[in-house]
């Protein structure tokens, strides 16, 4: 099974994408979780994304393309993955898509998690009292918010031309928002 999880910072991507992971048996690749790696590792891409990060602001396309795609590729040739953060543009869609046609990777489902926007805030400032991360604060999560907005919800049309796409309402609790992904996924 080959998922991407799309929505809104605070959507409960992190989450539902690690239940529905192990769930299902297939690889979780968060995009956030993999830059935040390196750069706490401080390596080179780490150095470049930290800034950009603590802005609100999306990496660069070709870094972020550059970091997930062998690690698709490779759980391609095991079970699966649950991509969640990525893509985050039309453009990394793109460029994915056709790194991916080689190796048959392109995704069975999307689902978009949908939650208004005033329990989006209520949720984000919840956890930057419990897990610290450098980009919670409340002027980089407006930014996050308006960065999704303007480059990453085009992409909830992108796939529904495609036929892929689910609407999740994830304004719900953990365990109903996963009873009503399993519910959409094909078979
Ligand atoms: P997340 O943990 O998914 O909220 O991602 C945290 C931050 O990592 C984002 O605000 C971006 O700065 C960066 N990031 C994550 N995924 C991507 C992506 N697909 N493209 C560009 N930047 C990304």
């Amino acid at each position: 099974m080959k998922l991407l999880l799309i929505g809104p910072p605070g959507s409960g991507k992190g989450t539902q994408g690690g239940r529905l992971a192990e769930r299902l048996g297939i690889e979780h690749l968060a995009a956030g979780d993999l830059l935040r790696a390196e750069v706490a590792e401080g390596t080179e891409l780490g150095r470049e994304a930290e800034a950009i990060m603590k802005r609100g602001d999306l990496v660069p396309d070709d870094v972020i393309i550059a970091l997930v795609m062998p690690r698709v590729e490779a759980a391609v040739a095991a079970n699966g993955y649950l991509l969640d953060g990525f893509p985050r543009t039309v453009e990394q869609a793109v460029e994915a898509r056709k790194l991916a046609e080689r190796v048959d990777a392109a995704p069975d489902a999307v689902l978009y998690l949908d939650v208004p926007r005033e329990e989006l805030m209520r949720r984000i400032l919840a956890r930057a009292e419990t897990e610290g991360r450098a980009d919670d604060t409340e002027d980089t999560v407006r930014n996050r918010l308006k960065v999704f907005d303007e480059a990453t919800s085009p992409l909830v049309d992108y796939y529904r031309q495609r036929g892929l796409l689910h609407v999740i309402d994830a304004d719900q609790s953990e365990d109903d928002v996963t009873a009503a992904i399993v519910e959409v996924l094909p078979g």
